[in-house]
């Protein structure tokens, strides 16, 4: 089973949109193995969207990213990282497809509601950035017999 994360930015924080992010990925099959509120900081923010540093916009990605608590969240699932990032919608909000998160919750480029992870070796690097060991919590889903065909378990 492939693991992504998640994070719902401040913005989402404070707007009240922490239960709608985490219910629409439950309900799609995801299971939650590792949950936890952060603080971002200046260094992991960095390391984080280093592919954005030089860009005139970054330091208003940083600050939007500094404004309050963060939710972390690892989901995991079959091929979880390509499903999320399709329950998210393309970056600018605007234009994301309605039905997804981005789509249905934001109005800006910028303030997008949360961070999902693109390709499954940048999931793995991002949850090493922000998860140790000891935050997750695997766990038997009876369910799985009803969410996956046998060879997709
Ligand atoms: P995504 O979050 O969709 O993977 P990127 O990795 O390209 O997109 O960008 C990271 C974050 O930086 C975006 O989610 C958004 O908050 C911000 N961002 C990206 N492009 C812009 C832009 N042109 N102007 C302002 N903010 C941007």
């Amino acid at each position: 089973m492939e693991r992504t994360l998640v994070i719902i930015k401040p913005g989402a924080v404070q707007r009240g949109l922490i239960g709608e992010v985490i219910s629409r990925f439950e309900k799609k099959g995801l299971k939650l193995v590792a949950m936890k509120m952060y603080s971002m900081t200046k260094e992991k923010c960095a390391e984080h969207y280093a592919h954005l540093l030089d860009r005139p916009f970054y330091p208003e990605v940083e600050a939007s990213m500094m404004r309050g608590p963060v939710v972390l969240c690892c989901w995991e699932g079959f091929e979880a990282v390509e499903v999320v990032r399709s329950m998210t919608g393309v970056t600018n909000s605007r234009k994301a497809a309605p039905g997804t998160i981005r789509g249905d919750f934001g109005m800006s480029g910028q303030e997008n509601i949360i961070h999902t992870s693109d390709s499954p070796e940048n999931a793995v690097v991002e949850l090493d950035r922000f998860f140790s060991k000891e935050d997750y919590f695997p766990h038997d889903n009876n369910n799985l017999d009803f969410l996956y065909a046998g060879h997709e378990r």
